[in-house]
């Protein structure tokens, strides 16, 4: 029988339309709060509080142009390297692991280096500690990619907290959202104040903000099963069947990046529904640590979990099979399903096309590997146990 509805890739937090009323005001208190911290700075995408965190970063170290990111991340930190006029290097991640690799990484280390980029993928929480020791005392920021994983923890705290800088998104789809935004979180109150400062001196752009609140009243009415069928699963569909994959996942973004300010009814809308998110996280975290063992106990099924002392979010259980073969003969009956099956990103930064003026040529095989056998299990609060065990049968049976 053909589905009505239409599972999303993420558990992004179901908004509500009384979020619209925006009747709280401080969003980066409420989220200063859950994250223990004494400040954060919001910001109107993750993108662009990567930009002014290397900025700041630039400000401090103004010899050093170059950043270096792991070869398996989202395009768009690509394209803020780029748009700062920063050049950027890759490292490759570790075999098997989300972790960068820190022989790769420390082969592109130098004197050149302003900052690297360690990346906590998919919810997951990477070893920052581990970067931290191998720059210590060469000057190298360490600006913590925390896009997709806001709530997850190391030892009780936060991540993004243990290098210089943490950023967090607020994209659609990305756990909490107000359509399109970030947060930072810093140790040192010093870069969130030099952030700030930047970030107030950026022009208004008052015609683009209104259209974002446009984007978010949208995101509000359409971020259910059933307009998702539309909104969301039919041009997946179409860019499939288009052999279009980087256009499916809306990997391809434009080489400009919007800088402004997020405006304050936005902001009360996203502190509204910020108020749901730590209970949110909790359920969805029962439930992807319910579902883990059955995927496990298929063979060739690897599930991405957390280490000692790491305490990750779920916006998805990410499932590495044992061959590409395989994990492409399962996203063809999954993908189109509607039921929440996709990939985190479709390349390693070195096989998308759009990105070939800014991403050096490098072998990066781990990386590779990863984008070849890795797929995403949507965790979000709509897919149902028949639906989680459907996905399950067509992973049996491949
Ligand atoms: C989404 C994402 C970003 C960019 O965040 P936006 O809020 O979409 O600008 C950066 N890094 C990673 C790993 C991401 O997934």
């Amino acid at each position: 029988m053909r589905r009505l509805t239409e599972i999303p890739p993420t558990a992004g937090l179901p908004p509500r339309l009384s979020d619209l009323l925006a009747s709280r005001r401080d969003l980066a208190g409420a989220l200063s709060a859950q994250l223990g911290v004494d400040n954060a700075l919001v910001t109107c995408s993750g993108t662009a509080a990567l930009m002014l965190a290397l900025r700041v970063a630039q400000q401090r170290q103004p010899r050093r142009d170059i950043v270096v990111v792991p070869a398996f991340t989202c395009p768009l930190v690509a394209i803020a390297v780029r748009a700062l006029g920063l050049r950027l290097r890759i490292a490759d991640l570790a075999h098997d692991r989300l972790d960068i690799d820190l022989d790769s990484l420390r082969a592109q280390l130098d004197e050149r280096v302003l900052a690297a980029v360690p990346t906590h993928l998919g919810g997951r929480v990477t070893d920052v500690a581990a970067v931290n020791r191998l720059v210590a005392g060469s000057g190298i920021v360490v600006i913590e990619d925390a896009a997709q994983s806001l709530g997850a923890t190391i030892e009780g705290r936060s991540i993004g907290l243990a290098g210089d800088v943490g950023f967090f998104s607020l994209a659609a789809g990305k756990g909490l959202s107000t359509y399109e935004g970030g947060v930072t979180i810093a140790r040192d109150p010093s870069w969130l104040e030099a952030m700030e400062a930047l970030q107030n001196a950026l022009p208004k752009q008052a015609a683009f903000e209104r259209r974002r609140c446009v984007e978010l009243i949208g995101y509000t009415l359409l971020y259910r099963p059933l307009p998702l069928r539309w909104a969301y699963g039919s041009p997946l569909r179409r860019a499939l069947k288009h052999s279009d994959p980087v256009g499916a996942i809306g990997d391809r973004f434009p080489m400009e990046v919007p800088l402004h300010r997020m405006g304050a009814w936005r902001q009360g809308v996203g502190a509204n529904a910020a108020h749901r998110l730590p209970q949110f996280l909790d359920a969805r975290r029962r439930c992807a640590l319910s579902r883990i063992d059955r995927l496990r106990a298929i063979p060739g099924v690897h599930v991405f979990t957390d280490r000692n002392g790491e305490r990750g979010t779920w916006p998805t259980l990410l499932v590495r099979m044992d061959s590409a073969h395989r994990r492409d003969a399962v996203l063809d009956r999954l993908w189109t399903s509607g039921l929440g099956a996709s990939r985190m990103f479709i390349h390693a930064l070195p096989d998308y096309i759009e990105l070939r003026d800014i991403v050096p040529r490098q072998q990066c095989p781990n990386a590779l590997d990863l984008a070849a056998r890795t797929l995403t299990i949507s965790n979000s609060p709509w897919l149902r146990d028949e639906d989680f065990e459907a996905i399950c049968q067509v992973l049996e049976a491949s």
